[in-house]
């Protein structure tokens, strides 16, 4: 490292037009002086001496020469100096654009700011810029590992706020419906968005949504209707463009009094790389969550299937058994449901099938599962239950179901249907024979005349093994 001084005399810091000038003018300058002085002591030496015009001009000759030469010389020494200076760390620059290119650059690798001049500022701004491009290839990374959609979310939201300083926004996501839903951070209360509520049940409503666009209010205050008037904020919506529509957004928000509005804040900027940065991942894990609920979900009633329950039993009753509650489960099964399809052919089946499914939907709360189990049987699974209410929900479905009158082409059908119920793990320590006694106990409701529920009990269960 220079010290001070040298830093000084060598015009290091100085901008690169002016240590040119400056140089040229202290070589000039020490060269005038140099040929002055020697000029001087020539004609002392001649009048001392009594040399002849000649002989003193072909003296001052050699001096004038010999100071010109010294003068190149160190002109030379200048620019070799501060080309090297120069060359040096745009050399490195090219290089790190070239491994750029290819892919295999360093990061770890920082050019050297040994002066305050515009090399010295480039080479600050290219650290910056590699440093900012580092952080954003480890982002992408690390969320492509990510085993969910809502850890990506998360994920994107804590880099706003640490890697760029971003503090107040909401991720919201669209969905395919005409629904938004903050996803991070994520509000509950609709009363703690800063856009009129309605923009969560329709879409549409959201400008950014609707157009695609970024819609700031930094630029043109009151741009959007749907932001509540009388807030001390400004907002700047910024759209998540996935396969080609409005698969997101984020609002970013500032207080009024603290926002300097002169040119576009340049942590946006760095907040829409982040979010161009996630844009394919988050495709891609909204992709594979549609995949993964249609291969869980039954596509005639858009219920879950068996093979959900094969994947999440061992969940499900790690956290029963953890709370210390209990599951009541209900295994459901329309009465003589073969003659629907007997009698009106098997679409009018079909459509039976979906309205007793969500006829049992209704019947219980959202957090329970609904499980079409087999053809026109349906498990229910009530979690957290109290003992008693799985018999009292499942009267209510008998009820229902038998109410119900279903209208269909050729006029309107009514069925019932019969009901098992068994709770675990009150009934049994195994989850799966939880789910068989359910089935002993419809059994016996099918077998004592149908349209019934029927609790088990162990005096219904002989086999000593399961
Ligand atoms: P029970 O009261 O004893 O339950 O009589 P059931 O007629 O309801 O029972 P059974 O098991 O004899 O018949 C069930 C019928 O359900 C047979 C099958 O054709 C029909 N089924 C199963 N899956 C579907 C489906 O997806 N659509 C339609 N339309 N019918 C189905
Ligand atoms: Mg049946
Ligand atoms: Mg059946």
């Amino acid at each position: 490292m220079l010290n001070k001084f040298t830093r000084l005399i060598t015009f290091v810091d100085l901008p690169i037009k002016k240590k040119f000038t400056l140089f040229s003018l202290s070589v000039l300058f020490w060269f005038v002086v140099m040929f002055v002085i020697s000029i001087a002591a020539n004609i002392n030496i001649n009048n001392k001496t009594g040399g002849s015009v000649r002989e003193v001009t072909t003296l001052t000759f050699y001096i004038f020469t010999g100071v010109l030469l010294i003068a190149t010389a160190l002109l030379v020494i200048f620019t070799i100096s501060i080309s090297k200076a120069i060359a040096r760390p745009v050399n490195l620059i090219t290089g790190q654009i070239r491994a750029l290119g290819e892919g295999k650059v360093d990061f770890t690798k920082k050019i050297d700011i040994s002066s305050e001049d515009e090399i010295g500022a480039l080479s600050k701004s290219f650290n910056t810029l590699m440093d900012e491009i580092h952080d954003l290839n480890t982002f992408k990374k690390v969320i492509e590992e990510d085993d969910n959609i809502e850890d990506v979310y998360s994920r994107l939201g804590r880099a706003f706020s640490d890697k760029i300083g971003l503090n107040e926004f909401i991720i919201y996501e669209v969905s395919n419906g005409q629904k938004m839903r903050p996803v991070y951070p994520i509000i509950l209360n609709d009363k703690d968005i800063f856009c009129s509520e309605e923009i969560l049940h329709n879409c549409e409503l959201c400008k950014v949504k609707k157009t695609g666009h970024i819609i700031s209010s930094v630029e043109y205050p009151d741009i959007c209707r749907q932001f509540i008037p009388g807030l001390d904020k400004l907002h700047v919506c910024i759209p998540m463009i996935i396969g080609g529509k409005t698969g997101g957004v984020v609002q970013f928000l500032f207080d009024k009094k603290n926002y300097s509005v002169d040119g576009k804040d340049r942590r946006l900027f760095k907040a829409e790389r982040y979010i161009k940065e996630s844009l394919s991942v988050i495709e891609a894990k909204r992709l594979t969550n549609t995949l993964r609920e249609s291969a869980l979900k039954d596509s005639l009633t858009g219920l879950y299937n068996r093979r959900f329950l094969q994947e999440y039993t061992e969940t499900l009753v790690a956290g029963v058994l953890r709370r210390q509650k209990s599951v009541g489960l209900m295994m459901c099964d329309l009465d003589f449901f073969k003659q629907v399809n007997d009698f009106y052919g098997h679409n009018v089946g079909d459509s039976v099938l979906k309205e007793t499914s969500e006829i049992i939907k209704k019947c219980v709360r959202s957090s329970d599962l609904v499980i079409r189990f087999g053809g026109e049987e349906f498990l229910v699974l009530m979690l957290d239950i109290n003992a008693g209410e799985t018999v009292k929900v499942a009267d209510k479905i008998r009820d229902a179901v038998e109410k119900t009158k279903i209208k269909v082409s050729d006029g309107v059908i009514k069925k019932t249907i019969s009901l098992g119920v068994s709770e675990f793990p009150v009934d049994t320590e195994s989850f799966w024979q939880a789910i068989k006694f359910a089935d002993v106990a419809l059994y016996k409701a099918k077998e004592t005349g149908r349209n019934r529920v029927v609790r088990f009990h162990e005096t219904m269960w002989t086999a000593k093994e399961f």
